[in-house]
């Protein structure tokens, strides 16, 4: 199981010099900074992390004389991680998941839709998940999304949120490759530009792997304010290992190209994603970021494989995401991926805020429509939650209590994932993907990569103590 990591004294009673007794929280995870000289403490389910000097640590582990400083074991009763008696640590949490279901109850969060409107793609990564998660490639349903379905989508979505009282929202055109199905993405956008009214405006994304944009669409594209995300894995041969058209061939030149047009058009990109796949783990490096900074980017998002880092060193490997974070935020550009969450949710205990699942799906925050015009949680998710021809005057119905999409948040939150029990980060990765973990369960294997969740483990450990150090801000 990826999640057993329960300290050995958790639970367990200690008796301090002066003879008090208190209960060491069951779900008490307490490690020395890897990067300093304290240890930080939080509990696995309700966070509430601190920094505690390393012999406090040693004695919440069982590891040494119970000899607690005052200032540490008033915090540490303060946070709850020590006690006098025996408190439910999961009646708290399921508390938390009933207020957190009903609250997405109706969609009150649901803001971003995204439209899959081409399966397919021209290029051929290797680690793509869309590849793995989209049953396109069996020939059994359509590739493209028809315009009619596309426009469709986006006055359900409107009337959604205008019947719901939002004053915003996203679309975000993704894929596959969006722009191999360029006259519908086109048409889509002046159609929703024409059909947002000041009650309700609309951000545009396009997530494209860029190869298709000419300066044409670019620059139309820049007038209608549509915001381009594009990946990049690295520099040179560092991407073209990994990151190769249909044809094998290398993508860099062609993506770097695209940066240069879109820099030249006036419409430059923002930011980069990056995966970092088992096979560029051993040359991925701080060169991105320096190119991120010479374009005078704000963020970047680098990750590593949520499918495979099997064999992978995870010490070395979280070593190396805070050196890149370290790097990056020292240059003011944000550096953020899937990595970071548990971490930034697990801060997010500390100022009392609610809790926050893994991603915008498990959060209940997001929908995706896919070519048929079927409804689901994530682009590369098979849970079907409704279809657009069953609906009518907005997206409100799939959202009411009890149904596919409600079961779905609930399915993926903190405490109901098998695989998780135990994990010292339970309560802030909650499984992690669930769109990844979905594919592992397709191909029998049982919830996230082993690999990687040790990675997120001791990321979460080195940004949580960075944080509490008072750095820098995750
Ligand atoms: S560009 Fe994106 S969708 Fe296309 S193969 Fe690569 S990862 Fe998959
Ligand atoms: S997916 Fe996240 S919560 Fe689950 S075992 Fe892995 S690291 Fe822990």
């Amino acid at each position: 199981m990826a999640g057993s990591q329960e300290p050995a004294n958790a639970g367990s009673r200690i008796v301090t010099p002066q003879g008090e007794t208190y209960l060491v929280s069951a779900r008490l995870v307490a490690h020395d900074d890897p990067d300093g000289e304290g240890a930080v403490v939080w509990n696995a389910l309700r966070g509430r992390p601190i920094l505690v000097p390393r012999e406090t640590a040693r004695a919440l582990r069982g590891e040494g004389p119970a000899e607690i400083p005052p200032q540490a074991l008033h915090e540490l009763v303060a946070k709850g991680h020590l006690a006098r008696s025996v408190g439910d640590e999961k009646a708290g949490v399921d508390e938390r998941v009933a207020r957190y279901v009903d609250e997405i109850r109706g969609g009150s969060k649901v803001a971003y839709l995204r439209l899959i409107v081409a399966d397919d793609c021209n290029f051929a990564c290797t680690y793509c998940i869309h590849d793995r998660a989209c049953p396109a490639r069996d020939g059994t349903r359509p590739r493209r999304m028809s315009f009619e379905t596309a426009r469709r989508a986006v006055d359900l979505f409107l009337e959604f949120l205008r019947s719901s009282g939002r004053t915003a929202g996203t679309i975000c055109f993704d894929g596959g490759e969006p722009l191999l199905a360029r006259d519908v993405v086109t048409r889509t956008i002046d159609y929703a530009r024409q059909a947002e009214r000041p009650d309700v405006g609309l951000e545009l994304i396009l997530a494209t792997n860029g190869v298709l944009l000419d300066e044409r669409t670019a620059a139309w594209l820049g007038e209608r304010k549509v915001v381009i995300g594009m990946s990049l894995d690295g520099i040179g041969g560092v991407n073209d290992l990994v990151r190769r058209t249909a044809g094998g061939k290398g993508t860099f030149a062609s993506i770097v190209g695209k940066i240069d047009l879109l820099e030249r058009i006036g419409h430059p990109l923002t930011g980069l994603s990056a995966t970092i796949a088992r096979e560029t783990v051993g040359v991925f490096g701080r060169e991105l970021i320096d190119f991120a900074r010479s374009r005078g980017m704000k963020w970047l998002r680098f990750d590593p494989d949520i499918l495979d880092m099997r064999g992978v060193d995870a010490t070395r490997m979280a070593e190396r995401l805070l050196e890149g974070w370290r790097l990056g935020t020292a240059s003011g550009i944000d550096v953020i991926g899937f990595w970071t969450r548990p971490a930034t949710n697990l801060l997010a205990t500390g100022e009392n805020k609610e809790f926050l699942g893994f991603c915008l799906a498990a959060r209940g925050e997001t929908v995706a429509i896919d070519p048929r015009g079927e409804i689901v949680p994530c682009p590369h998710s098979r849970v079907r939650i409704g279809h657009l021809d069953d609906l009518e005057g907005g997206l409100g119905p799939i959202f009411s209590g009890e149904g596919r999409y409600e079961r779905y948040v609930l399915e993926n939150t903190v405490g109901r994932i098998p695989a998780c029990r135990g994990c010292e980060i339970e309560g802030f990765c909650a499984g992690g993907c669930a769109a990844a973990r979905e594919i592992r369960g397709v191909t029998g294997e049982e919830g996230a990569e082993p690999t990687l969740c040790e990675i997120y483990r001791q990321a979460t450990r080195r940004l949580v103590a960075e944080r509490l150090r008072g750095k820098a801000a995750v």
